[in-house]
């Protein structure tokens, strides 16, 4: 994020020599040291852009409030630092550390409104009364609406009341890969690896899988699944999956599964309305001690539509404005983040847009600079296309070659080089990439 900001030099300098040291004991900044005098010169002047970049990325990508905590190495003594933090009792949930769950996920957390109340009603249920009723219970719905809190919620709450109770939390890639694992060590050395994972998954009280349309045509992990599945339930077992489309909507889903699903409940989590959306921002601002207006959330309420999980980051970019630019927390404030969170919805970069700007900017056609001509000055335009859209996209080598004629990985590799070399070496090459960098994004 930071790297069209501040420039190659910069970032070569300052953050690629950061490293993740390890969370502060309360467990809400992550500790990054920085190596020498010379780095920690360039945080200064940078710590602010950092710390917003962070703290959104932080957001976006983990659902949590995490702060960076800049430390020069000598004041880092990497060796404690990685202990991890303990755990308060407020906080201690017995076994939850095992089963692979978040404490933050609980009910308490969970705002209920019109799009989620059913499906909260019936987690409630589930938890209290696992393997009862509502087997498997399977929880549906859009991105960021919170399938995977309240999924959690139900695994905290059992386990809050039943301490010895075994309970894990997979992703279905996890799922995938700890199958897969077993079967290759198995394979390797004969061990018991796959009985090993056979007897993790099918002696446990409740398992929880999330997003199970990973398993989208891959039928030997859904064949493990079905397996686990049978056995799970015929011990009257819970079982709660999570999952962004209908299992009919699945892709190469088996039948067979699909009507064991159907032997339990499935219930789906809409859209949040305004009123709800105001009250998570509300309870957002209870957990973070602060004290924000009330039109001032109604405002960022009513803008924020899409999913839970956006409306907790502009909540947090807010957050960010007021404790470390000294905003106040006023409409005048929340107008400026909704401003930012709509410039950033609009400046999406695709490989076209990157295309289009560097071939007008080289005065050569996009069909030329896909071609095999080798002019010089088309030569350069194609690299520095290639250049930008491996630093302004999360492109794969594979997936750039295709967008560029079908050129070959290694090709594409070769030419990102070359200009990441000259980036370093000219400064002329620098100003013109951050120039065009620039121009991508904002028109
Ligand atoms: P999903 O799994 O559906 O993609 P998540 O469960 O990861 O969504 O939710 C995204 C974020 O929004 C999480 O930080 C979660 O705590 C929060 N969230 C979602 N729904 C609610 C809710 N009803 N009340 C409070 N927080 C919520
Ligand atoms: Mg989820």
């Amino acid at each position: 994020r930071l790297f069209p900001q501040i420039g190659p030099i910069t970032f070569d300098a300052f953050v690629d020599p950061l490293k993740p040291i390890g969370f502060t004991e309360d467990n809400k900044r992550l500790i990054l040291s920085v190596p020498d005098d010379n780095a920690s010169a360039i945080t200064e002047k940078w710590k602010t852009e950092l710390e917003m970049n962070f703290v959104e990325y932080a957001t976006e990508i983990t659902g949590r409030f995490i702060r960076p905590d800049l430390r020069t190495t000598e004041n880092t003594d990497e060796k404690n630092s990685f202990v991890s933090a303990p755990v308060t009792s407020e906080q201690h949930i017995p076994f939850s550390q095992d089963a692979g769950l978040n404490p933050d996920y609980t009910f308490d957390k969970f705002v209920v409104g019109s799009g989620n109340e059913n499906a909260r009603a019936i987690a409630k249920a589930v938890a209290e009364g696992p393997g009862k009723v509502y087997n498997p219970y399977l929880i549906y719905g859009g991105v960021g609406l919170g399938k995977t809190h309240l999924m959690q919620a139900i695994g905290n709450q059992f386990a809050k009341d039943n301490p010895n109770a075994r309970i894990k939390y997979a992703t279905a890639e996890d799922f995938l890969n700890d199958f897969t694992n077993s079967l290759r060590e198995g394979n390797q050395d004969n061990s018991n690896a796959t009985a090993l994972f056979k007897k993790t998954y099918r002696s446990l009280d409740m398992l929880l899988v999330d997003d199970i349309q990973f398993w989208a045509g891959k039928p030997q992990v859904q064949e493990e699944f079905f397996n686990t599945f049978n056995a799970l339930t015929k011990a009257n077992k819970q079982i709660v999956m999570t999952s962004d489309r209908y299992p009919n909507d699945i892709p190469d889903l088996q039948d067979r599964l699909k009507s064991r699903f159907e032997q339990g409940i499935t219930s789906d989590i809409q859209k949040p309305d305004v009123q709800t959306r105001v009250a998570i921002l509300r309870n957002l601002q209870d957990q973070n001690d602060l004290d924000i207006p009330n039109d001032v959330l109604q405002l960022i309420g009513e803008a924020v539509d899409d999913n839970v999980r956006t409306l907790e980051g502009a909540f947090h970019k807010f957050e960010a404005k007021i404790r470390f630019m000294n905003k106040p927390a006023t409409i005048e404030t929340a107008k400026s983040i909704l401003a930012e969170i709509n410039a950033n919805k609009k400046a999406v970069v695709t490989v076209q847009r990157i295309q289009d700007v560097v071939a007008t900017y080289y005065m050569q056609t996009v069909e030329d600079m896909k071609s095999s001509r080798r002019q010089a000055n088309l030569v350069e335009a194609r690299h520095v296309a290639i250049y930008l859209t491996r630093t302004m996209t999360d492109k794969s080598l594979p997936e750039i070659g295709r967008a560029f004629g079908d050129r070959d990985h290694s090709s594409i590799s070769h030419a990102f080089n070359k200009i990441e070399e000259q980036v370093e070496k000219e400064s002329s090459i620098k100003e013109l990439i951050q120039d065009l960098a620039e121009t991508i994004k904002n028109g």
